[in-house]
């Protein structure tokens, strides 16, 4: 029988270097596939349909919802997220590694439907850096950078509900030790 992936989570606050990992992650191990979420927010500069979100109206979204075509979706700081079902199953199916970039609500529903899926908590050295690198981004008005760091306060204080959490230290030791939890769970599945 042919091996079937392995499900990966993938979740820290916005702001902490999850992308810049995340690119590391899929440089360094060919098996791994990001799956593209399906969002409501509005695209940043640079970002593209298909690539980095799907961007869809709050209508298709909903539904998405009701044609059950999600694996989990969640309400995120005033707008929808949610992971496409039937390409994470297809590409699960084909022995690929499957990882979910997603925020806590959206854990807690695949930890609970998929409760053999690795779960890894990516945070920042500190809460001040978090604060610190939020700003400097400058791809958000105050109101929402705010919202977004009382959103990451709340979410540090689930990371023990994870399997590992790495401290984004430095990208590269970061994107290993994520890498070697993956080859440690492949190795023993
Ligand atoms: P951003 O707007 O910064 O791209 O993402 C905001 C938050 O939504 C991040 O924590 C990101 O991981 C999360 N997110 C992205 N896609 C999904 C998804 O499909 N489902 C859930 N639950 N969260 C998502």
């Amino acid at each position: 029988m042919k091996n079937k992936g392995l499900l990966i989570v993938y979740t820290g606050a916005s702001g902490v270097g999850k992308g810049t990992i995340m690119k590391k992650l899929l440089e360094k191990n060919p098996n791994l596939r990001l799956s593209v979420s399906a969002t409501t927010r509005e695209p940043r500069e640079g970002e593209q349909h298909g690539r980095e979100y799907f961007f869809v109206s709050r209508e298709d979204f909903d539904r998405l919802i009701d044609e059950d075509g999600f694996l989990e979706h969640a309400e995120y700081v005033g707008n929808k997220y949610g992971t496409p079902k039937e390409a994470v199953f297809r590409m699960l199916d084909e022995g690929l590694d499957v990882i979910l970039e997603i925020e806590v609500k959206g854990f807690l529903q695949v930890k609970k439907a998929y409760p053999e899926c690795v779960t890894i908590f990516i945070a920042p050295p500190s809460f001040e850096e978090l604060q610190a690198r939020l700003r400097g981004r400058g791809t958000e008005t105050d109101e929402v950078i705010a919202e977004r760091l009382k959103t990451a306060e709340q979410e540090l204080q689930s990371s023990s509900l994870f399997d590992y959490v790495v401290v984004n230290d430095d990208i590269d030791r970061a994107a290993d030790e994520v890498l070697s939890i993956i080859a440690d769970r492949k190795a023993n599945a």
